[in-house]
């Protein structure tokens, strides 16, 4: 039969995906190991895969200072739109209060990258927000139908942005290579409309940001999986960190050491999952997909192949639970090109030839031009013992969340206020540049080949 006209419009706004060629022409510095040369590397993987005409591609719009507020304070925004490298000399004292300077460089066009990154995750709530009421007005329109069912369970909305997840920066400071926090930004927008956000990590850095600033609430599961001990940065992540007060229990740490392999990665990385979405029943997911944890990253020191880091999407895609993937670390560009292709393709349920068509960067894949990259010869320092201790803690922590009827099933809370953002006030002048004329890239001609 022909598809009905309502599901072929669900169809459409499956997948968005969010991409601006000038975040990835900003440099940090000769030294500085943070590359976003890779996400140009990574969109043009997309292209050569022909993956760009199974989804919407969009250009984010650039967040407005007002929209970074929502997180950031407005000292600490205004400072970052102000600074240059020229001009950085006089602000000796801001730009240590600021924590600007070696890891967070100040450089040029810093905070349009800013606003251009962050645009991009905020983008997505809006597609995933619009899907959302969409959804529930079909529902309505099918009530008592199995369409209705059928839809609302297949339902499944991802919106992809590889620049996003800057899962360091903190309110009032940059933090490891972070200024503004993307993915806090993100979940604080869908929490307008959802009462439950899970937010699970797999960069080889602790999440910290997003864990702090959702400490003390139920209203978000933060999950992060990654390095601990040795000094290792930021330092925080103890799997005794569990959140406090109002959100005891919703944060979850995976403290891990040096050479973690797809088997055992996989397997805990599954075997939480599950358990923390049967428990929490999130009404949408935020996946910041870090591919310093890959074997042969430049900062990272675990040890898994990008088929065991997609492994991790495929699972979490499964769900069918409005989905958000960000990028995050990663620093040898290569591979994280090559993972994140790898992963945009496990997200539009296809499979990439190992071998890499011709595209602008190719160079960059030899000697061998393929996608595949072995893993490393390094032992496990993660012991079954070890494992498996970690998994009883973690289960403990979320039986505590069962044994609390009630709080996770409420209704989206009416007192926790998230001020709407109103684009008619903004100055005329900062709004209609061609920056945001051309936003929104159409694929409707893409879209209709079938
Ligand atoms: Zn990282």
């Amino acid at each position: 039969r022909r598809p009905l006209e309502s599901e072929v419009m669900l169809e459409k706004d499956r997948i968005s995906y969010f991409y601006d060629g000038d975040v990835g022409n900003v440099y940090f510095g000769p030294n500085h190991p943070m590359k976003p040369h890779r996400l140009c590397m990574t969109h043009h993987l997309v292209l050569s895969y022909d993956l760009h005409k199974k989804m919407e591609i969009y250009r984010p719009h650039k967040a407005y200072p007002t929209e970074l507020a929502q997180f950031h304070s407005a000292d600490y925004v205004e400072f970052l739109h102000r600074i240059t490298p020229d001009t950085q000399h006089l602000y000796a004292s801001e730009l240590t209060r600021y924590n600007l300077g070696e890891d967070c460089p100040v450089f040029d066009d810093l905070f349009e990258f800013c606003q251009i990154y962050a645009g991009g995750t905020l983008g997505n709530r809006k597609i995933a927000n619009a899907s959302f009421c969409f959804v529930i007005s079909l529902s309505f329109f099918f009530y008592c139908s199995d369409a209705a069912r059928r839809l609302n369970h297949k339902t499944c909305d991802i919106a992809i942005n590889w620049a996003g997840g800057l899962h360091h920066a903190k309110k009032c400071e940059a933090s490891g290579f972070c200024y503004i926090n993307d993915l806090v930004l993100g979940i604080l927008e869908l929490l307008k409309y959802h009462a439950r956000v899970l937010y699970i990590d797999i960069d080889v850095h602790h999440g910290d940001g997003v864990e702090e600033a959702f400490y003390f609430t139920d209203r978000v599961m933060t999950v992060s999986f990654h390095k601990y001990g040795d000094m290792f940065f930021p330092g925080t992540g103890d799997i005794k960190d569990i959140g406090d007060r109002e959100g005891k229990y919703y944060a979850i740490n995976i403290p891990l050491k040096d050479g973690i392999d797809d088997t055992s990665f996989t397997r805990l990385f599954k075997t939480i999952i599950a358990k923390v979405v049967e428990t929490y029943l999130p009404g949408a997911i935020v996946l910041q997909c870090g591919a310093d944890s890959l074997a042969r990253d430049r900062l990272g020191c675990f040890n898994l192949s990008i088929e065991g880091h997609a492994e991790c999407v495929k699972f979490v895609k499964k769900f069918k639970i409005p989905l958000l993937v960000t990028g995050g670390g990663g620093y040898t560009k290569e591979n994280v090109a090559r993972c994140w292709a790898v992963e945009t393709g496990v997200l539009l349920d296809t499979e990439l030839p190992n071998e890499i068509p011709d595209n602008e960067y190719i160079e960059y894949f030899g000697p061998d031009y393929t996608l595949k990259v072995p893993n490393l010869n390094m032992d496990n320092l993660n012991s079954k013992t070890y494992l498996s201790s970690i998994k009883v803690q973690v289960m403990e922590s979320l039986r505590a969340i069962q044994h609390a009827p009630g709080v996770q099933m409420q209704e989206v809370p009416p007192d926790f206020y998230v001020p709407d953002f109103d684009e008619d006030e903004l100055d005329p002048d900062e709004r209609v540049d061609q920056h945001t004329q051309d936003k929104q890239v159409h694929r409707d001609d893409e879209y209709y080949e079938g």
